[in-house]
């Protein structure tokens, strides 16, 4: 049977791995993505193993576009500190660079990559876009990633984050390094990526950040006693954030609807603390095509289904993780068994990877 090629809505690293992977096997995808331009999402940047390897199965390897290396950790927690090696290396990339590349591969392979177009909702088989135009595509990825799109929204949850992003002098001890730092209520993670600045992402539940007014500079400021080693590496600059609220932490897609592939994000949302997000979102996009190509539209619940298994281990490591590293009555607990047992830090990272 002929089927029309499926309809991606997102042209993040879920969306343009899904669309790459159905180029690879001679279907031709239409991406909608709203940016017009290169952009930087609030994200870390920091790339396990896992997501290097999927980047490589797709044809794209993040250290010919200049990633910087990582392999140890750092965990800052008021004024301790422990360091460890990571069990594999990993790398330090902008989602600038990283989503530029994807979405040129994509369109290097014949994919029909749009960019400039915001779809407003879907619903009922029904795809409007914000110019008016209509689609009704038979088979429909979901990858809007952070961003929720009407008729089809994941719902924030009691547990959502917002989520921060800045981007500062690298100072000379953070290369080789993603160094965490541990808050009440969040964390803020630091590397150094392929631009040669220090990338800085936070994550914070939204009381502190209405405590100190909504500004994140203020935030920074309010942090001096409980981090200091962080206020001291931002105390030289003058920073520009860019800021996504209602990260939903934990959650995972229960649905399975035939004709629609949540990929991403918009699949499941593992604790960014983790640095697994965009593994995720590429190893779903990978498998949702994959599942296509196989099946077609009607192999969408059974690609769900297998996908929620796969993401439960590492999202409810990273979950417990979150939870004990946002308390301080746990995290200084949290530090000394680090301490005692660096090899922990290998371990938790371990557990928090979904694996190519
Ligand atoms: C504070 C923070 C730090 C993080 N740090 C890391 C990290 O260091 N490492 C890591 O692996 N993960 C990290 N993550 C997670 C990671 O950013 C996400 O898991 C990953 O970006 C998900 O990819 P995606 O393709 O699903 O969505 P996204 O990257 O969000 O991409 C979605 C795309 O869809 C487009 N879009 C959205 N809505 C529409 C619409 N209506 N119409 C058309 N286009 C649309 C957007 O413009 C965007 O390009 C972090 C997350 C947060 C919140």
């Amino acid at each position: 049977m002929r089927r029309t090629p499926p309809l991606i809505v997102g042209g993040g690293p879920a969306g343009t791995a899904a669309a790459i992977t159905l180029a690879r096997a001679g279907v031709a995808a239409t991406v909608l993505e709203r940016t017009t331009q290169a952009h930087d999402p609030v994200c870390g940047g920091f790339m396990g193993w896992d997501a290097i390897g999927a980047l490589r199965s797709i044809g794209v390897d993040p250290l010919r576009l200049g990633a910087r290396p990582i392999t140890h950790v750092r965990v800052v927690a008021g004024k301790r500190q422990v360091e460890a090696p990571l069990p594999h290396p990993a790398a330090g990339l902008s989602r600038r660079t990283l989503d530029v590349a994807l979405l040129a591969e994509a369109d290097r392979l014949g994919v029909d990559v749009r960019r400039g177009v915001n779809v407003r909702r879907a619903e009922a088989g029904e795809v409007h876009l914000a110019d008016g135009t209509v689609l009704t595509p038979e088979s429909l990825f979901l990858a809007t990633g952070k961003h929720e799109l009407r008729g089809v929204a994941r719902g924030s949850g009691k547990r959502a984050r917002v989520g921060l992003r800045a981007a500062i002098p690298a100072q000379p001890d953070l290369a080789g390094w993603i160094e965490l730092h541990l808050l009440d209520g969040g964390y803020a993670g630091l590397l150094v990526q392929d631009d040669g600045q220090a990338n800085l992402c936070l994550s914070i539940s939204s009381a502190r950040l209405a405590a100190a007014d909504g500004s994140p500079d203020r935030l920074i400021e309010m942090l001096g006693e409980e981090a200091p080693l962080l206020a001291a590496r931002m105390s030289t600059t003058a920073t520009s954030w860019s800021a996504i609220a209602a990260v939903p932490y934990g959650w995972r897609t229960r649905e399975a609807v035939p004709g629609r592939f949540r990929i991403g994000d918009q699949a499941a949302v593992i604790a960014s603390l983790a640095g697994d997000g965009i593994a995720i979102a590429l190893t779903s996009g990978i498998a949702a095509a994959s599942a296509w190509i196989e099946g077609g539209p009607d192999a969408a619940p059974a690609f769900q289904r297998r996908f929620a298994r796969r993401s439960a281990w590492p999202i409810g490591a990273a979950e417990t993780l979150r939870h004990a590293s946002e308390r301080p009555a746990l995290a200084g607990p949290l530090l000394s068994l680090v301490g005692t047992m660096p090899g922990s830090l290998g371990v938790a990272a371990r557990l928090t990877r979904i694996g190519v």
